[in-house]
């Protein structure tokens, strides 16, 4: 082989130009590798799905005449030929093919861009191509996205639509606005949630997978009781696109904040569970954009607001975090504007807590890997704000427990927008909210041991009084801040007694937050 190509797990991009022509003199290195099983605890779901992708990958490749060696962790680890991680293997493999060059594809983690840049070979040249799958181009990250400074995410996202032309009639937007999040807020009522769709899931036996794992002593958290669901390839991946947008995108928007515990079995409401599907990059973001645009126009059901939701996801926050994450990597891993050093509580991994809010966010978390938007930002993400967990302990837990938890797009949201760790890069203001957001989004209140309605006492919702000490200890920062400052006059109104008894029940509750 005169060419070694690696390609690392989330680079699973068959349409990549590096495919286009069968090449025997190229060897592609896809493997399983100690390191990216170890760096945080994963989901035992999320290497699962890793793995198989990988494997899948690798035999479709074969199937079109590539040349392709596939490593597993048996092969890989604690190995004859010695090396450990992966520069290792590269030298290992460059070597013992004869290979005069290696190429690899831009890692979308700043932890593997460095890793690689530090590759030496004596005897073949390196080259980096980009991974062709995002929209915006790797090289206008840092035009778009100046370090350290705000770069409002809806300004971002409308240059974004203007520029490839995606939902825009004769330069203005389609259906007259930017914007439909007013129509796009509704809580599920009882006929709602009746008709909820059944989620389409995948069934592949990961038996051997879990075999090697246990084999290798990986450490693994959460639970895998059935078969694996997540989609594995491009076909499950466009066969789950198009159920979305034939079952799910017309109500899409206007349901996606919501939250049930009503009907378990339904767990992802109308939500697409293609984020591993793109993470992975089996299928690009542009694909599943003019997948959802091409049905809404031949789809009278769903209307501009379900759409442009969508796409506002995908073509908005999924590339703005990105830009966020690279313009300000490295510092942004070690933000902490809040100065925040709680540690999460046990239930994190066991999700036996009494708030039955975070029970069901956690507890879905942990049986399938996946929550969506609302469950990780306004319930577990909210939570550890309020309660001021240290962001290296959030980061880390959100990194390993969901299937598509990538570093790149994991930070920006963790500790950007959910715990505001990053001084206001993401959000001008953090996503603080009471026990009220919750019950207005949610039917979790009604099962729940807490009261909604009570701010202080063993019964109160704890989210109440961890809000009301979280505003006053930052009242310095947030109150000059216009869309805050209303709510210390709500404060400063309340008797001292009862602005006493909130504070008090919020340090009770913060030194027993195990207990909660
Ligand atoms: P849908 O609701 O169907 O949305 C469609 C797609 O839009 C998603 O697949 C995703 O690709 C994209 N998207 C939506 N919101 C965001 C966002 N805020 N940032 C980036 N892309 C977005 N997403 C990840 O892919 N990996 C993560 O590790 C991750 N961690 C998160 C941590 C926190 C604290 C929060 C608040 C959000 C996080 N998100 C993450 C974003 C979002 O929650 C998930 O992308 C989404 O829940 C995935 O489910 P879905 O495919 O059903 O999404
Ligand atoms: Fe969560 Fe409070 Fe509602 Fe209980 S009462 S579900 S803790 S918000």
């Amino acid at each position: 082989f005169h060419t070694v190509r690696l390609i690392l797990g989330d680079q699973l991009n068959a349409q990549h130009s590096w495919f286009n022509r069968v090449d025997d003199q190229v060897l592609y290195v896809i493997a399983e590798l100690h390191q990216e099983n170890t760096y945080v605890t994963h989901h035992v779901q999320k290497i699962c799905a890793f793995f198989a992708a990988m494997a899948q990958f690798s035999q479709e490749l074969r199937a079109q005449g590539h040349q392709v060696l596939y490593l597993t962790l048996d092969d890989t680890f604690n190995n004859t030929q010695g090396y450990s991680d992966l520069l290792g293997l590269i030298q290992h493999q460059v070597t013992q093919v004869g290979a005069i060059k290696f190429e690899y594809q831009r890692p979308d983690e700043y932890r593997l861009l460095e890793q690689l840049s530090q590759l030496k070979l004596n005897t073949a040249v390196v080259n980096c191509v980009d991974t062709e799958h995002f929209i915006l181009p790797f090289d206008e990250i840092d035009t778009q996205f100046p370090v350290g400074k705000h770069i409002m995410m809806e300004h971002f996202y409308r240059r974004m639509r203007k520029r490839f032309n995606i939902l825009m009639q004769d330069g203005k937007p389609l259906g007259g606005q930017w914007n439909f999040d007013a129509s796009n807020r509704q809580k599920l009522k009882t006929q709602d949630i009746k008709v909820l769709p059944e989620p389409l899931m995948f069934s592949l036996d990961v038996t051997e997978i879990l075999a090697r794992l246990e084999r290798h002593q990986i450490p693994t958290m959460g639970r895998i009781d059935a078969p694996l669901l997540w989609p594995i390839n491009r076909a499950q991946s466009l066969e789950l696109l198009t159920y979305f947008c034939q079952v799910c995108l017309p109500s899409f928007g206007r349901f996606q904040d919501a939250m049930t515990a009503q009907h378990p079995a339904k767990w992802s409401l109308y939500h697409s569970r293609l984020s591993f599907s793109l993470n992975s990059k089996l299928i690009s973001p542009l694909e599943v954009i003019n997948a959802a645009i091409d049905s809404y126009q031949t789809n009278a059901e769903i209307d501009i607001a379900q759409v442009e939701g969508f796409v506002r996801q995908i073509l908005g926050w999924r590339e703005y975090v990105r830009g966020i994450y690279w313009a300000n990597m490295p510092q942004y891993a070690s933000t902490n504007a809040l100065n925040a050093h709680g540690t999460l509580p046990d239930y994190f991994w066991h999700g036996d807590t009494k708030m039955n809010c975070m029970r069901q966010a956690l507890s879905q978390s942990l049986d399938f890997a996946y929550a969506h938007h609302i469950q990780r930002l306004m319930v577990i993400g909210n939570f550890c704000l309020l309660t001021e967990i240290e962001p290296n302990q959030v980061d880390e837990w959100y990194l390993g427990v969901y299937v598509d938890a990538i570093e790149w797009v994991e930070m920006p949201n963790t500790r950007g927008m959910a715990l505001f760790a990053d001084g206001g890069i993401v959000g001008t203001k953090p996503y603080a909210a009471s026990g009220s957001y919750i019950n207005k989004m949610s039917d979790y209140c009604s099962g729940c041991h807490y009261k909604i309605k009570e701010r202080s006492g063993a019964l109160a919702c704890p989210f109440n009084s961890f809000y009301w000490r979280f505003m006053d200890k930052h009242r310095a920062r947030l109150s000059q801040n216009p869309r805050i400052g209303m709510l210390y006059q709500t404060w400063d109104k309340m008797d001292e007694s009862v602005r006493h008894a909130i504070l008090a029940t919020a340090e009770h509750n913060l030194v027993h937050l195990n207990r909660l």
